[in-house]
């Protein structure tokens, strides 16, 4: 059983504290803001994500987690302390180290009048040499000397996709630690003694790395079946079946997750981590120009989404979905809240309908996320998809948030699929304006 301090309680940090304690290890989660932690002392997750809550409750009453704002409390009773701030993007699309910076400081005072052993791990996402050449130094100024065998700086990269985090948690498809030498990561690897996969310590450049080359393989994927859905529309083909097929291939030898034309991706990862390495290569004069193509070919899709709305000739929309897929209320870099704010700035009227999103997690039922983050949305949220059918010309399907809703017996309007190759169903009757 280790003494683990998580510091950041966002979507990783929850779930990997949650986690940690079922499988049996004494846990105490850091986080600046206050209403996060209220809410972990009252045994319910500050995020929304699948059976979070549930896992939170039994290992909150068992009393094998409990939340703190105080750093140097949760340093004093661990032995190791993995690190899951937020990196977001910078104005320059690099990534903003700042939170990082914070914690690893703190946790350097805190260590600095003992003589204790401890273990600091990154599980936030880090380009190669922010470990080494800023989060060190800055680690070091605060120890008040070097590490030397005391203070050991690894770096753990997490792979767990929001929705699926704690079965992601569970089965990774590998543990990846990145270390100085092979004996500093072995506090990390007992973490995750009970988790049944390849374990694999290597350098910490080369860690930090293998999540950028994972997140950006996976919006190459998205980005190359949604080029191939359009040009097989374009060609009279079927984009699905296309890829469908082609994924049979054995010299292809790839999973077909990602590989079907769709919409565009999104989410808190993959664009921003993408951008981080475009914009490193682009600093450094490092060509990559197909890595450079992927954000633009994304944005390519988001305007041909946009634009099926717009030639549908409808001003009354309903929007499916606005979190980048269901079941999270995650709205960071949402397709669906780019297509709202195109539709919006141009003035058609516009009804929303994503649960997930209307679940105040912090703010108490009276004030939702979306009342906060995006005010000018909060009143075009509908409750149901009923609600949504009687305003709407057109129905956008973008996430399967309302899956097993019959649209067909329910809407007067048409419907575009913005998940399944951007395709208009006209309806019999519909109206047009
Ligand atoms: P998040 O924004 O949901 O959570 C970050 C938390 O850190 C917030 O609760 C914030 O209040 C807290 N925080 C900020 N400064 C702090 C400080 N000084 N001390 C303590 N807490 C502080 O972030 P996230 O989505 O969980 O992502 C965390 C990291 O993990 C990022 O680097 C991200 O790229 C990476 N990652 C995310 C996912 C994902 O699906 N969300 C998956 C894999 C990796």
């Amino acid at each position: 059983m280790s003494r683990v301090a998580v510091c950041g309680m966002g979507y990783v940090g929850c779930v990997t504290a949650a986690c940690l304690c079922r499988d049996g290890h004494q846990v105490i989660g850091v986080d600046i803001d206050e209403r996060k932690v209220a809410s972990l002392a009252s045994g319910m997750a500050p995020v929304s994500e699948p059976g979070l809550d549930d896992l939170l409750k039994q290992v909150t009453d068992e009393g094998r987690l409990v939340a703190t704002t105080d750093i140097n409390e949760a340093v004093a009773n661990s032995d190791i302390a993995l690190i899951a701030v937020g990196t977001p993007s910078a104005v320059d699309g690099s990534i903003d180290t700042n939170a990082v910076e914070r914690v690893i400081a703190s946790i350097g005072q805190a260590l600095a009048e003992s003589d204790r052993e401890y273990t600091i791990v990154l599980r936030s996402t880090l380009l190669p040499g922010v470990l080494e050449d800023t989060l060190r130094p800055i680690l070091e100024k605060s120890l008040g000397g070097p590490l030397g065998d005391r203070v050991r700086l690894c770096n753990n990269p997490e792979f767990l996709r929001e929705t699926t985090a704690i079965r992601d948690y569970d089965r990774p498809p590998f543990v990846v630690v990145g270390a100085e030498e092979e004996w500093q990561a072995e506090a990390v690897l007992e973490l995750y003694s009970r988790i049944d996969a390849p374990r694999i310590v290597t350098d910490t450049r080369t860690a930090a790395l293998v999540k950028y080359t994972c997140n950006a393989y996976h919006a190459a994927k998205v980005a190359f079946a949604n080029e191939i859905g359009t040009l097989a529309r374009a060609l009279g083909a079927d984009g699905q079946e296309v890829m469908r097929i082609a994924c049979l291939d054995t010299q292809l030898n790839v999973s077909p997750a990602y590989l079907r034309p769709g919409f565009a991706f999104g989410g808190s990862c993959l664009p921003k981590d993408v951008r981080a390495l475009t914009r490193f290569a682009q600093r450094e004069a490092v060509a990559s120009p197909l890595l450079s193509s992927l954000l633009p070919s994304n944005e390519a899709h988001l305007v041909r989404g946009a634009q099926m709305v717009e030639q549908s000739g409808h001003r009354k929309i309903g929007l499916v979905g606005l979190s980048f897929k269901a079941n999270t209320d995650d709205l960071r870099e949402s397709p669906l809240v780019k297509i709202a704010e195109h539709l919006y700035g141009r003035g058609y009227d516009l009804r929303i309908y994503d649960p997930g999103v209307q679940v105040s997690r912090l703010l108490g039922s009276n004030r939702t996320y979306v009342e906060q983050h995006l005010p000018h949305f909060a009143e075009l949220m509908v409750d149901t998809p009923e609600e949504l059918c009687q305003h709407a010309e057109l129905v956008v399907l973008g996430t399967n948030v309302a899956d097993g809703f019959d649209w067909s017996s329910h809407c007067g309007g048409d419907v575009v699929d913005l998940r399944r190759d951007l395709v208009v169903t006209v309806h019999e009757a519909a109206p047009v304006t």
